[in-house]
């Protein structure tokens, strides 16, 4: 059985765990966001497609749910005591070892696909972790201006973390986006999988860039296998993370009947055979069916049984 999910980062790296304990002898390929990658004080940061190796290899940090366990912060405090900005992003002192590994090889010439699979030797996620595309796609956020009232754009990563995504936003433009191609592997997973699932991540950014990269969306269409999304909102609210902030933007209502009907269904035009919300959670969208389970990755059997419920709306669960 082969099992491609679309995924961002701690929603995405949390299910995908559930993905390994529910089918344990499956091949399970990660495709994951890269619109939220940002180049640093000279270092490339892809912190989805780290959370993800973070989290299934075994290194991530629970609590925080990004970066490594066991972090120091000496580089970053030494940074802010030269006044070198941006003084807002975390930047722990082993996640640097991992940027450093990874802009060495990228000025190298090596495509971000085979720079992930380098840095996956070290960590065996036990997925193959594709980035959504080797071009540089990156999110950016038209707000108004403080200083001007005039619209500017600003990379997500200031606008997310910064501003605690506080700054009114008008909408979310994709960098690159008409440049890039899905990466190697992309398409070919997504088309030919026996399940393709949408982790619980973020619709907009996280999803929602993906799907953006011209070619996925219409390999999602035309797969072979069912495609079933999961909830992010649970009960009106996102559960971790402020993708409620992001929802109204695009103007889809922050429930999960909305971000259901958003994907739409396969059947009219849309993306989604099966559409997972949580128990009590009401959500009709014409065309798909809608299935209530407990949607919140408490614990690793919670988690389990999640990724359990995809497979089985997939009628992949028992192959
Ligand atoms: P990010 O890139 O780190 O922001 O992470 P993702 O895009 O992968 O996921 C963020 C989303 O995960 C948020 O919208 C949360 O609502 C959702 N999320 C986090 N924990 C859970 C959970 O236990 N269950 C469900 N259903 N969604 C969750
Ligand atoms: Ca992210």
């Amino acid at each position: 059985m082969h099992i491609v999910v679309l995924a961002g980062g701690v929603g995405g790296a949390r299910f995908l765990r559930g993905v390994l304990a529910a089918a344990p002898d499956a091949e399970v390929t990660a495709v994951v966001n890269t619109g939220d990658d940002v180049t640093l004080h000279g270092l490339r940061i892809c912190p989805d497609l780290d959370t993800v190796m973070y989290t299934l290899g075994d290194g991530i940090d629970e609590d925080r749910g990004w970066g490594r366990r066991d972090e120091s912060w000496t580089v970053k405090d030494e940074l802010a005591a030269y006044g070198a900005e941006p003084t807002w992003f975390g930047l722990g002192d082993r996640d640097i070892a991992t940027h450093l590994v990874r802009t060495r090889m990228l000025d190298a010439g090596y495509p971000l696909s085979d720079v992930t699979a380098a840095l996956a030797q070290r960590w065996q996620p036990g997925v193959r972790l594709l980035p959504m595309s080797d071009q540089r796609v990156e999110t950016h956020v038209v707000v108004d201006d403080p200083d001007t009232g005039r619209p500017r754009a600003i990379h997500f990563q200031e606008w997310w973390i910064r501003h605690r995504a506080a700054l009114a936003a008008s909408g979310f433009v994709q960098v690159g986006v008409d440049d890039a191609r899905p990466g190697p592997g992309v398409v070919e997973a997504i088309s030919t999988a026996d399940a393709v699932v949408f982790a619980p991540s973020n619709p907009v950014v996280s999803i929602g860039t993906v799907l953006g990269v011209p070619g996925i969306r219409d390999a999602v269409r035309a797969a072979t296998g069912r495609v079933v999304g999961i909830s992010p909102i649970v009960d009106g609210a996102a559960l971790r993370g402020m993708a409620d902030r992001c929802l109204p933007v695009v103007g889809v209502e922050v429930s999960a009947e909305g971000v259901g009907r958003h994907y739409g269904a396969r059947s009219t035009g849309g993306l989604l055979d099966a559409w997972l919300v949580h128990t009590g959670d009401q959500a009709t969208v014409p065309g798909v069916d809608v299935r209530a389970v407990p949607l919140l990755m408490s614990s690793p059997e919670a988690t389990r049984a999640l990724a359990q419920a995809a497979l089985d709306a997939a009628g992949a669960g028992h192959r």
